[in-house]
């Protein structure tokens, strides 16, 4: 398989090529030249496989420069029932007819991040070993991710994690999760500012070509491309649990990654319906899809909710969706992209474009606070199930719009544990946690603490790189 931008740079590159880049070089998204289409055959034949064997089959699809035996050893170590909780990696909870969860989140960091971060890992890590390079991730997060990157790249040969994160911003679970890890490789920097003052900082060392040569950055933001094929995998997974001929999926949407892998899925022929992005008050995405209108906000004007890890204000995987949209026109992107967002702050697609939206199987709808709060509180009372603010964002939109007739899976991003305050807020009560993380708030911590200053992150970096 190769793999192009969707800015329309011509060189060719295969998967191994592009597994520790974000951005292409042209500025664009890494997408594979072509879906491969699954038939029926393919699907009888993957239905019942452990979930680590079809993500093997999957992936293979996509990798053709890692030896089958490799990669599949790969999955297997990663898909492990001692990692994500159980056999079925990511088991369907019926919640009532033609409705039900995928709980995604039972991984090391109970958000579903863990499924692609944790095979993000293992392919580094292989990667790196195969080449005898190195590699220093750095990012910024306010939370999930974060948190996801640290435990999938713990202990991990030839890598060394600097995350840095807004002081006194996450909840004291979330700074629990990543503080309380004491391996040597995993750098947590705490920076006196907010998320946007990390980002920048990471961008501005991202910048630096020469920095980011010498003492090789890496990132594994969600533009990740093997972040997002790892994704893929459980829409086919959803897909065999449900035992319908035809599904639709409704996603609590950030970034516009957790969704993205589901237009792959659906683009490679599993027999998806609809796929429903739930927005919070961040509307950025269901003003796109109802209008065909793209307009990312600034940082004042993204709302802090209570589903903060869709609190976006711009959507770094959309242009991926975008370019299959334009039916992979990467002038047409290019205008959009790098004109009329640059000109105007926003662009505008033409009718005939906003009506083929439909045919990619894509519909939108918000959820708000007072609605999280009625999801979590009426799905408790009925079905005794607790959801967290993310999930019930997108069981409140995919509800909303389920037809009669339609099987509809409702992606579960998060464990409400990790959202005690809003789930205490909605119920009255804190939110249960699973086995082994009662009291980490109490573990001893590792972090250190810098100024809202590249310099000084580029110097921490330098002396433990
Ligand atoms: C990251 C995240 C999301 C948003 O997913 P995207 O891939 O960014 O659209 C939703 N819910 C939770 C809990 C998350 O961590």
């Amino acid at each position: 398989m190769k793999y192009l931008s969707t800015r329309g740079d011509p060189t060719e590159r295969s998967f191994c090529d592009i597994l520790l880049e974000g951005l292409a070089p042209d500025g664009g998204l890494y997408l594979p030249a072509h879906y491969p289409q699954v038939d029926a055959a393919m699907l009888a034949r993957w239905r019942d496989l452990p979930y680590a064997d079809l993500a093997f089959e999957i992936l293979s699809l996509y990798i053709d420069d890692i030896p089958a035996a490799d990669l599949r050893a790969l999955c297997r170590r990663t898909y492990t029932a001692a990692a994500f909780g159980s056999d079925a990696i990511v088991p369907r909870v019926p919640l009532e007819p033609g409705l039900s969860l995928l709980a995604l989140s039972n991984g090391p960091t109970l958000a579903f991040k863990d499924i692609a971060m944790q095979l993000l890992g293992g392919l580094f890590e292989y990667e790196l070993a195969r080449t005898g390079r190195t590699l220093n991730i750095l990012g910024a997060t306010s939370g999930d991710t974060g948190s996801a990157a640290e435990h999938a790249m713990r202990g991990k040969q030839g890598i060394n994690v600097f995350m840095l994160s807004p002081k006194g911003r996450m909840s004291p679970f979330q700074q629990a999760q990543m503080f309380s890890l004491q391996d040597a490789n995993i750098h947590n920097l705490v920076i006196d500012g907010v998320f946007d003052d990390c980002q920048d900082i990471v961008k501005a060392v991202s910048n630096d070509l020469d920095f980011k040569r010498t003492w090789h950055i890496g990132t594994v933001n969600s533009i990740n491309w093997a972040r997002l094929l790892a994704q893929v995998v459980y829409y086919f997974a959803g897909y065999f649990s449900s035992g319908a001929a035809r599904v639709s999926f409704a996603v609590p949407s950030g970034n516009f990654g957790n969704i993205c892998a589901g237009h792959i899925a659906r683009m490679m022929g599993l027999p998806i319906d609809r796929l429903v992005c739930a927005t919070n008050e961040n509307d950025v995405l269901d003003e796109f899809f109802r209008t065909g209108r793209y307009r990312p906000r600034s940082s004042s004007e993204t709302h802090e909710t209570s589903s903060p890890s869709m609190d976006i204000s711009k959507a770094s995987n959309f242009e991926r969706f975008v370019f299959d949209l334009l039916g992979r026109d990467a002038a047409r992107l290019r205008r959009l992209f790098e004109h009329d967002l640059r000109e105007h702050g926003a662009f505008e697609l033409p009718r005939e474009d906003v009506e083929r939206i439909a045919d990619f199987g894509f519909v939108s709808g918000v959820s708000s606070h007072a609605d999280r709060l009625a999801t979590i509180r009426d799905t408790w009372g009925r079905t005794q199930t607790m959801v967290d603010t993310h999930t019930a964002d997108g069981l409140k939109v995919g509800r909303a719009l389920r037809r009669a007739d339609e099987t509809m899976i409702v992606l579960e991003t998060a464990q409400p544990a990790k959202f005690a305050q809003t789930l205490r807020e909605a119920l009255g009560r804190e939110p249960d946690r699973p086995p082994g993380f009662e009291g980490i708030e109490a573990l001893p911590k590792r972090c250190t603490e810098l100024a809202a200053d590249v310099h000084a992150v580029k110097q921490y970096l330098q002396q433990h790189a």
